[in-house]
């Protein structure tokens, strides 16, 4: 039998500066409430002057994957690894720290140089006890690989899951939905969302009903338990959707690395700096 779910709480978010100095609007309340995600945030948008492009130099993660998509702007990976890549609109960079890898997410020189609007997303996903200390990987999908989905008036980029039918794909540790969604004035999207997952909705253009209950820009809706989940746009609205189902493990977290334990967590620092963590 199919439920809908409704919007449990309406988190709002703060814009904080990140890194070198990038601008980004984060959901104020965190932690269990969005699980399996660490973190949302939406980078920009910010309209950088010449050589004002600003991003987040060599740094460390252990035991979550980041996920970077970008909708305006360039920016360029590299890590420890021996990744490398630069993202251009649409495209999806899934990268799965696992037991450690160092990187660099920065603007391209041309950013650098010659400025330009940046707006993208980045989100932590959190990994399972028996993953955190996977292999590192990396999966680069482009704009044209990713599969888009388009019906009455709703445009859907599917990162990862499905919508309307159409699948991505990016092989994730644990079952995740993450789909860019734009919906023209009055149009409805229904989608099954497994009862199973823990799902949110986080608006950044316009404003969505779900349920009676109104979700507008800057906020994230998380949503109840359900098999499926119908929102209708207020306005031309943007929006994500993102769901996974819920690890129910503790969570010990400083800076980059999240792990199980304090004990874990140490081991890390110590071997970030013995040089051993990638
Ligand atoms: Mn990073």
């Amino acid at each position: 039998m199919s439920s809908k779910r409704s919007v449990g709480s309406i988190v709002p978010t703060r814009t904080v500066l990140e890194g070198g100095g990038f601008k980004v609007r984060r959901p104020a309340a965190m932690g269990s409430l969005m699980s399996p995600f660490l973190l949302l945030d939406e980078m920009g948008p910010v309209d950088y002057a010449p050589g004002e492009a600003v991003g987040a130099p060599w740094h460390p993660h252990r035991g979550f994957e980041t996920v970077t998509y970008l909708l305006s702007g360039e920016m360029e990976h590299e890590d420890s690894a021996g990744s490398k890549g630069v993202l251009t609109p649409g495209d999806v960079q899934w990268m799965t720290a696992g037991k450690g890898i160092i990187h660099s997410e920065l603007p391209t020189k041309k950013m650098m140089d010659e400025g330009g609007l940046m707006h993208g997303f980045q989100i932590w996903v959190n990994l399972p006890a028996k993953d955190k200390m996977m292999n590192p990987r990396y999966q680069d999908i482009s704009a044209s690989e990713s599969p888009i989905a388009i019906k009455d008036g709703v445009w859907a980029r599917v990162v990862a899951g499905e919508c309307l039918g159409v699948e991505s794909s990016i092989d994730t540790v644990i079952p995740i939905t993450y789909v860019h969604v734009k919906m023209e004035k009055y149009s409805v999207l229904d989608k099954n969302l497994d009862s199973e997952l823990n799902g949110m909705i986080y608006v950044f253009k316009g404003a969505v009903t779900i349920e009676n209950k109104i979700v507008s820009d800057g906020s994230l809706a998380i949503l109840s338990k359900g098999s499926e989940v119908s929102i209708s746009a207020n306005e031309e609205s943007e929006f994500l959707i993102l769901a996974g189902p819920e690890i129910g493990e503790p969570i010990a977290r400083y800076g980059p690395f999240v792990m199980n334990t304090r004990e874990e967590i140490i081991q890390a620092i110590e071997d970030y700096q013995n040089g051993i963590l990638a």
